[in-house]
C-alpha cells in the first residue's frame, strides 16, 4: 500500500485551513470538518484501496479460498493503515459453490439462454428438461394450483422498477428469496426468475434464496432481463416452451470465514465507540467493486483520515468488515450475538452498503437528547449536497441493523441507488463502474458524519429496540 503521504498531507491541508488544535468549540468543529470535508473531496484514499482489494482480491463469495484472502487483506491493510487494534472473530456458516450453469430452448425456438443459479439452489444432478408455465407475481405462483404447476418448470416474469432509493427491490427480490420454496411446494421441478435488477445487459443477477425458510427447494436460477424477454415473446404464441436446466451447484458443508475488526482510539479515553460497518465478502461474478468494496474501502478511508487529525475526536472508531452477508448476514448476526452484553460500548453505528454514488440524504435514529448532533450533520452535511430525512427512522443496514434490532443508536447515510440495481451481483460489478467524483463525495460525508458523531458527548440513545 502506498498511504504514507496522506497523514502529512492531511496535517498541512488542516493547517492550512485555520485549524486549532487545542479548542473543541462548535466553531471549531466547523473548521475541522470543513477542512475534512476539503480533504475527503480531493483524497484518492478510499479507490486506492477499493482498486487494490478489487484486483488483489477479486471476487470473494464466502467461504471460498478467495474469501480468506479478504480477511487476510483487511488486517493487513487496517495494520498498514495504523489501527490502533485489529483481530478476527470466527464465523460459521454453510459453504455454498457454483461450479457450472446453463439453460436453453429445446422447443419451439431452440436457443441458449443467460442464467446464473441463485445461491442457495441445489443442482439439478444432471439436466433437467421441461415444459416452462409463467406467472407474473409470486403471489400468483401462490394462488395457481399445484396440478397446473407439477412436473414444470415455473417461470417468475416480474420486473423490477428502478428508483432513487432501491424500492423496487424489496417489491421483487421476493421472487428469489421465496420463489424456490414455493415452487417446491406447488410440484414444480425448478424456478427461472427474472434477474431482480434494472439493466438491459445480458447478464444475469444472483443472489441469496432465504437460508431460513422451511422445506424443500427446487433448482433456481435467474434470466438476464434481455433473456427475460424473449422467453415471455416465445410463451406469446401459446405452444409449449421447453426449457433444458443444468445447474452444478449446492451446498458442501460448512465453512469459517472472519468478521474483521480495527479500532482507533480517540483523543479521551472513553469507553465508547463509533461504529462504522461494510461487508467484506461478495458474490462470484463480478469482483464486488460496487458490493460492497466500496463500503469497505469508505469505511476504512474515514476511520484513517479522521485518526490522522492532530487531534483526534474524544471518542474512538471502530471498523468492522462484516463476513458472508450475501447469503443471510451471517456476520451481522454473529456480531450481534457475540457483542450483545457490550453493546454499551458503542456510541452509535452506520454501514455503507448501496454502491458509490453521491450520498443524497440522510437519516437517524437517535434519542432527542442528541439533537445538537443532527444539528450539526444538517448543516455540515448539507454542505455536500445531503438532505435530512426527518420523517423516516435510519435501518442502520443489513450488518449493523442487528444492533439496531437489539436498541443501538443508528444514522443512515442514503446513496443514490438509481444505478445500483444495474450492477448488482452480476458480472458488471467491477471498479470501472465507480465514479472515482462521487466515491470522493461519499467519503467526504463519512468525516463528516464520523467526526461530529465521534467528538460529541451528547445521549445518542437509549433508543427502542426494534424488528
Ligand atoms: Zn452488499
Amino acid at each position: 500500500m502506498r498511504h504514507s503521504l496522506y497523514p502529512l498531507m492531511l496535517v498541512l491541508g488542516l493547517v492550512s485551513a485555520g485549524f486549532h488544535a487545542s479548542a473543541q468549540s462548535p466553531a471549531n468543529q466547523d473548521e475541522v470538518v470543513g477542512a475534512l470535508q476539503n480533504a475527503a473531496l480531493k483524497s484518492d484514499m478510499a479507490w486506492r484501496l477499493l482498486a487494490s482489494l478489487t484486483s488483489e482480491v477479486g471476487p470473494r463469495m464466502a467461504g471460498s479460498e478467495a474469501d480468506a484472502r479478504a480477511v487476510r487483506w483487511a488486517v493487513d491493510n487496517m495494520h498498514s493503515l495504523g489501527f490502533d487494534r485489529v483481530w478476527t472473530e470466527p464465523v460459521t456458516f454453510p459453504r455454498w459453490i457454483r461450479n457450472r450453469e446453463s439453460a436453453q430452448v429445446l422447443s419451439p425456438f431452440a436457443q441458449g439462454l443467460a442464467v446464473t443459479a441463485l445461491g442457495g439452489s441445489p443442482s439439478t444432478d444432471g439436466p433437467l428438461e421441461a415444459e416452462v408455465i409463467q406467472f407474473e407475481t409470486l403471489a400468483e405462483l401462490e394462488a395457481a394450483a399445484s396440478r397446473d404447476v407439477a412436473g414444470k418448470i415455473v417461470f417468475l416474469s416480474q420486473r423490477m422498477r428502478k428508483t432513487r432509493e432501491g424500492k423496487g427491490y424489496g417489491e421483487t427480490v421476493v421472487n428469489r428469496s421465496r420463489g424456490p420454496f414455493v415452487a417446491a411446494q406447488k410440484g414444480a421441478l425448478a424456478l427461472l426468475i427474472r434477474s431482480v435488477g434494472t439493466d438491459s445487459d445480458r447478464l444475469p443477477h444472483t443472489g441469496m434464496m432465504s437460508g431460513s425458510e422451511p422445506g424443500d427447494r427446487v433448482p433456481s436460477a435467474a434470466l438476464s432481463n434481455p433473456d427475460a424477454d424473449n422467453l415471455l415473446i416465445m410463451l406469446d404464441h401459446h405452444e409449449p416452451v421447453r426449457v433444458r436446466l443444468d445447474l452444478d451447484v449446492g451446498f458442501d458443508g460448512e465453512a469459517t470465514s472472519y468478521n474483521v475488526v480495527g479500532e482507533f482510539d480517540g483523543s479521551e479515553d472513553l469507553q465508547q465507540r463509533v461504529l462504522l460497518g461494510a461487508h467484506l465478502d461478495s458474490w462470484d461474478l463480478g469482483t464486488g467493486a460496487i458490493d460492497d468494496g466500496a463500503g469497505v474501502a469508505l469505511v476504512l478511508a474515514a476511520a484513517k483520515m479522521t485518526a490522522d487529525l492532530p487531534v483526534r475526536p474524544v471518542h474512538g472508531t471502530r471498523v468492522v468488515l462484516y463476513a458472508n452477508e450475501e447469503q443471510g448476514v451471517y456476520g451481522g448476526k454473529a456480531y450481534a450475538k457475540l457483542h450483545e452484553k457490550d453493546l454499551d460500548r458503542l456510541l452509535v453505528g452506520a454501514e455503507s452498503d448501496l454502491g458509490a454514488d453521491r450520498i443524497y440524504r440522510f437519516k437517524t435514529r437517535l434519542s432527542p437528547g442528541a439533537k445538537p448532533v443532527v444539528d450539526s450533520l444538517v448543516s455540515d452535511l448539507g454542505r455536500l449536497g445531503i438532505a435530512y430525512e426527518a420523517g423516516e427512522p435510519a435501518g442502520g443496514g443489513a450488518d449493523v441493523g442487528q444492533l439496531r434490532k437489539l436498541g443501538l443508536p443508528v444514522i443512515d447515510l442514503n446513496q443514490d441507488a438509481s444505478r445500483y440495481f444495474d450492477l448488482h451481483h452480476t458480472a458488471n460489478d467491477t471498479l470501472d463502474k465507480v465514479n472515482p467524483e462521487n466515491l470522493r463525495q461519499n467519503l467526504a460525508a463519512w468525516v463528516t458524519m464520523l467526526y461530529i458523531t465521534a467528538n460529541s458527548t451528547v445521549d445518542f440513545g437509549p433508543v427502542e429496540k426494534s424488528e
